[in-house]
């Protein structure tokens, strides 16, 4: 602890600003791993049209010693570049799974009935990944089918290993969700080898989708697909009523966004209620 950053950095003086400022970054977060300034969030999933709880999406934070909050947005791919992300990914999905346990224990029917976890296209490619799954559910206790494990369309296409390690994970119980999804390439395709359980629709087709744009075509699609194939669909970042009440109209019930809540530290999620229109609206 404390003295990784020069040792991690090094001092080279055609190292461009970029390249040097990701050093610094990717050093700070190895610290940040051992010195407890990582924690995670939980968003609520619910189903609609009543917005109660049915699982949450853990959400990585970190509050930087001198520059404050970091967003994931900012230090997930800086770790993806590093391969920080494997010792990373797996104190996430560690922690994810003990939160999970607990929230059992504590509050029985009405724990989230499923815990979704990130994990990067680096950690699925990492030999003995879904082993490594395997070993943490024994560890914790977690049942495997209360694990949601979610990739992007990307990561599953990385070729190698990744395909046969999602499988794997698949194998054990534990259910997949392909994020992101219509944003990639070869959606559909993936669909057919994959072995997905949940479809998440990306925000980007929630967006648009009261004003009848290309983007409430895809979306009144990509449901159809998720009906047909058996999948569950959960539409993201639906941040208003009207929104939410489009989505259920076309079919959709799960979603995920601000409108019903944002991620929670997990305590707040024992607390937990839809808001009090949607519960009028789904009466
Ligand atoms: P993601 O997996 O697509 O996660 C959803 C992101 O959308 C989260 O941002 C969430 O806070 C945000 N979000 C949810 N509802 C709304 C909404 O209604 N409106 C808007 N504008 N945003 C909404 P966050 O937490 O900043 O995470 C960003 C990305 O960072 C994630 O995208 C994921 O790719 C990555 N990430 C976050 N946590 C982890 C993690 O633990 N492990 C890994 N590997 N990646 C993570
Ligand atoms: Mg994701
Ligand atoms: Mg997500
Ligand atoms: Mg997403």
């Amino acid at each position: 602890k404390g003295q990784g950053k020069g040792r991690q950095v090094g001092y080279d003086p055609a190292m461009d600003q970029r390249t040097a400022a990701l050093a610094r970054l990717a050093a700070d977060l190895r610290i940040a791993l051992d010195t407890d300034q990582l924690y995670l969030l939980y968003q609520p999933i619910v189903s609609m049209p009543g917005g109660e709880l049915f699982g949450v999406e853990a959400l990585v934070r970190w509050t930087h010693p001198e520059r404050g909050a970091v967003g994931p947005a900012v230090f997930i791919p800086a770790a993806e570049r590093t391969g920080l992300i494997v010792p990373l990914g797996a104190w996430i999905l560690e922690e994810a799974c003990r939160q999970a346990v607990r929230w059992r224990h504590e509050l029985g029917d009405a724990a989230p009935r499923t815990v979704t976890v990130n994990v990067s296209a680096r950690q699925l490619r990492e030999a003995g990944f879904a082993a490594d799954v395997n070993a943490v559910l024994q560890r914790t206790g977690l049942p495997p089918h209360v694990l949601t494990v979610e990739v992007t369309e990307t990561a599953v296409f990385d070729g190698g290993t990744a395909l046969a390690e999602l499988r794997a994970i698949a194998a054990l119980g534990v259910k997949i969700a392909l994020d992101d999804f219509g944003t990639g390439h070869s959606s559909l395709g993936l669909l057919r080898t994959c072995p997905a359980d949940i479809l998440k629709v990306d925000k980007s087709f929630v967006d648009d989708i009261v004003t009848g744009g290309h983007e409430a075509v895809v979306a009144a699609a990509l449901i159809r697909i998720c009906d047909g194939m058996n999948l569950r669909a959960v539409a993201e970042g639906v941040e208003t009523a009207d929104q939410a009440a489009e989505l259920y109209r076309l079919g959709y019930r799960f979603a995920q966004g601000y409108h019903y809540a944002r991620p929670l530290p997990a305590d707040e999620i024992a607390t937990y209620r839809p808001a009090a229109a949607e519960q009028r609206s789904a009466a």
